[in-house]
């Protein structure tokens, strides 16, 4: 993964004026405070918030910049998602498909559909989004890397119907680069549509929706559940941090983390979920380290205002990097399983640890929908953005 590459690239650029005309001021980007700025301005915010109404004017301040920022002030109109699937494999426990619909008119999202199998698929079924996060190394990339499918398969055994989709700019989503100045909006939109698309699914569960990534895939954990309010539960990993606010154009690259003066950090948007459950998953060495110190008990008071400081919880790993690895994803099993009423012990040995080695890990060519002439003949780049001006609803 080139992480520090990419916000070495976002910032160039950024200064170079290629992004959004007039916003690159309002830009905030990498590590934009030091670690003792970024706690310090937690520490002093909650000075000032004494109350759940405290919190709720603040959050809300933090969502109409979201909102201005990434352009999406005003949702466009939602035209038919027109779904299509290809390559279902019935596996051990649980089947998947490759799904591609249309978030606006001619421009797709492309992903992978995990369901259980069997008997779990006549009930009513809990709902997870996976995005991937920048991973693009060939053999550790996006949406296909094992990691991904251990967790989508996981998940799906335990009884959720779970989506694993393209980054804008990724795997099949190849009508906008990723490395463009309105991936973010791009990708929130997507995010969105997801939902929408996964509540048409006959087994979905509207009041059981979670959504979990790791790092770039943690930034659209926590943008799509302040923005969206269908999301019950959430599990941003390694990426909330009052420090550091995202190196891609898909995280930092328009201006939603600033107001003229007034500045949020990912920590602070993070708890837009709050009351709804939330497992913060950090690691010893990226800049989630400070999560137990700094992060979580800010979240903690937040949740506090409610009542609600049981849902708030951090799953921290001294020892490990920046990933979502075995140990990660056992958290997150048990987070989801508790909040979302899964089956853990469909995945578990005798002993009680989850296994996972019945995922059966597919190829990439399996997994993906559209071949080679279908993916030339798509609509590209600024085409995209001017489909979303025209499905912008018209102010009379
Ligand atoms: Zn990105």
């Amino acid at each position: 993964m080139n992480y520090f590459f990419k916000t070495l690239l976002v910032i160039f650029i950024g200064l170079s004026g290629i992004t959004t005309s007039a916003q690159n001021t309002n830009l905030c980007q990498g590590h934009y405070y030091t670690e003792k700025e970024g706690a310090d301005k937690l520490k002093k915010l909650l000075t000032t918030l004494h109350t759940k109404n405290d919190w709720e004017k603040h959050a809300d301040s933090i969502r109409k910049q979201l909102r201005r920022g990434m352009e999406l002030e005003v949702f466009p109109t939602k035209t038919p998602l027109n779904p299509k699937s290809r390559n279902k494999k019935q596996l051990d426990g649980y089947t998947v498909e490759a799904v591609v619909f249309e978030s606006l008119p001619g421009f797709y999202v492309t992903g992978n559909l995990y369901k259980p199998s069997g008997t779990l698929l006549n009930k009513s079924l809990a709902i997870i989004l996976c995005p991937h996060g920048h991973w693009d190394q060939p053999e550790d990339y996006g949406r296909f890397r094992n990691d991904m499918q251990s967790r989508c398969a996981t998940f799906a055994k335990m009884g959720a119907v779970v989506f694993s989709y393209d980054m804008v700019g990724y795997g099949e989503s190849i009508q906008q680069e990723h490395e463009s100045a309105r991936s973010l909006l791009f990708q929130t939109w997507n995010s969105i549509r997801i939902v929408d698309f996964m509540l048409t699914l006959p087994e979905a569960d509207p009041n059981r929706i979670a959504v979990t990534g790791a790092s770039g895939g943690g930034t659209q954990t926590f943008m799509l559940t302040a923005l969206d309010d269908r999301i019950k539960v959430s599990v941003p990993v390694v990426m909330v941090a009052s420090d550091f606010f995202g190196g891609c154009f898909c995280e930092s690259g328009m201006p939603v983390h600033r107001d003229g003066n007034k500045v949020y950090s990912n920590a602070e948007i993070a708890c837009l979920a709050a009351p709804r459950p939330m497992l913060l998953i950090s690691d010893g060495k990226d800049w989630t380290k400070n999560t137990p110190a700094v992060e979580f008990p800010f979240a903690k008071s937040i949740y506090k205002l409610y009542g609600k400081e049981s849902l708030i919880e951090n799953a921290h790993f001294i020892d490990e990097g920046h990933d979502y690895g075995k140990s990660k994803r056992l958290a997150a099993y048990a987070f989801l399983g508790k909040h979302l009423a899964l089956k853990l012990s469909n995945v578990t040995d005798k002993t009680g640890k989850v296994d996972e080695s019945f995922v059966k890990f597919v190829d990439r060519k399996d997994l993906s929908y559209f071949n080679e002439q279908e993916l030339v003949s798509l609509k590209k780049g600024d085409a995209i953005y001017k489909i979303f001006r025209r499905t912008l609803p018209s102010k009379e």
